[in-house]
């Protein structure tokens, strides 16, 4: 006998799970809209031309293998910061961000997390209802407690606007508030400029600390300024914060494990005492990040050429997504002729929608449908094409009633 015996089966990841049933299925109009990976009009994945050229360049340049240091890529951790707030803002300017490269966006919220767990014992993370699925494991493993506000509203398929204040409100003070940065996983409903000033007022009002995830900069509305306005509007009220990034989606890196934590302090010498305590926690957990995605990220943002060109390629395929949703509401509204009010699927950003389907609902789209999602009823338009806009229409009605 094993003397793992008593190890039992874990069940399957809920969302990696959907693309091993996917796999498995043969049926010609099956549908993979469970993962979050961008897709082409052919349902391919896809590599950015900007990405090859950076790769081209490194491989010219005869780059070597050398360890890199436990926070990473220097060129990297600049740049990335710069991105995220801009090169003259003054927590730039001041010194004030201690950045460290992750492995992605999610090994960037476990080591803030680690973070949290030494430092702010007994801290609470509030992190919003719904939230990506992974936010919850990441906490548990941290071992930080968390608690959810509210966030989705199903009467409205919107922002329970309220019932996030009054629940970030009433959590103890000093507590970390996550925040998505833009295109809300999985909802895609995002605050309004309004409503995030708001936000900002009662989480400074509580002395809360917020920690955002971005995890889609630049995917969502196709610009990198406009989706990083919620994190630099906190950061211009002069409040500390957390902002975990990831470069699998705007630079279709999924692979390379590529992103950054970044501690914005209220002086230059937190901001220093900070970054070394990332780097103690990072050497015995994983001791130095992997270095071909940092190249990559570092060479097209400091090419003007190539950034430009990345620019122009992450608004393609934020508008792909934009001309897919586009089309899956007229094909709904088309077909549905009960008078149901769809335009929530219009209001919502990012990669991703909330269709409001039930569980019952989403597993009837994968059993008789074929369509692959998650059972909370969110879709991947990334994984859409237009020509199948109309299929999954006539899925989701048939589903919904
Ligand atoms: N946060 C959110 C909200 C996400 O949607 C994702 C990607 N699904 C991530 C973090 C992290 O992904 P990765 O680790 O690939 O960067």
């Amino acid at each position: 006998v094993s003397r793992f015996e008593s190890i039992t089966m874990a069940p399957p990841d809920p969302i990696l799970g959907v693309s091993e049933a996917f796999k498995a299925d043969t049926h010609e109009m099956k549908l993979n809209l469970g993962v979050g990976a961008y897709r082409t009009e052919d349902l391919q994945p896809y590599v950015l031309n900007v990405v090859k050229k950076a790769e081209n360049l490194m491989l010219e340049s005869g780059e070597n293998k050398e360890y890199l240091p436990i926070e990473g890529l220097v060129a990297f951790n600049k740049a990335t910061a710069e991105l995220l707030f801009g090169a003259d803002n003054s927590v730039i300017q001041q010194q004030r961000v201690a950045t460290v490269q992750g492995l992605s966006g999610t090994g960037s919220l476990r080591l803030a997390a680690a973070l949290i767990e030494r430092y702010f014992p007994g801290a609470k993370v509030l992190i919003s209802s719904p939230t990506w699925g992974n936010h919850k494991n990441i906490f548990n493993d941290a071992k930080v407690p968390w608690s959810e506000y509210r966030y989705y509203d199903p009467k409205t398929v919107g922002l329970d606007f309220d019932g996030m204040i009054s629940d970030i409100k009433a959590a103890p003070e000093g507590s970390f508030v996550l925040l998505h940065g833009c295109a809300h996983n999985p909802t895609g409903i995002d605050p309004t400029p309004e409503q995030w000033v708001k936000i900002a007022d009662v989480i400074e009002e509580k002395n809360h600390i917020p920690f955002f995830d971005v995890a889609y900069q630049g995917f969502a509305s196709g610009s990198l300024d406009e989706d990083a306005s919620s994190v630099r509007l906190f950061a211009s009220r002069g409040m500390e914060l957390l902002v975990a990034q990831s470069y699998s989606k705007n630079l279709g890196l999924y692979a390379e494990r590529i992103g950054a934590i970044n501690v914005v302090c209220s002086s230059a010498d937190a901001a220093t005492r900070v970054k070394s305590q990332l780097k103690r926690l990072a050497r015995p957990m994983y001791s130095n990040p992997p270095v071909h995605g940092a190249r990559i990220v570092a060479n097209v943002v400091g090419n003007p050429v190539l950034f430009n060109e990345w620019k122009e390629e992450m608004k393609m395929m934020a508008g792909r997504i934009k001309s897919v949703r586009q089309k899956l509401y007229d094909s709904i509204c088309a077909k549905d002729k009960t008078g149901k009010d769809w335009s929530y699927i219009l209001k919502q950003i990012g990669m991703f929608s909330f269709t409001g389907l039930n569980k019952a609902q989403s597993d009837n789209m994968t059993n008789k449908w074929h369509v692959y999602m998650t059972k909370d009823g969110r879709i991947s338009l990334a994984g859409l094409s237009s020509a199948k806009c109309e299929y999954l229409a006539d899925a989701i009605i048939d589903s919904f009633y």
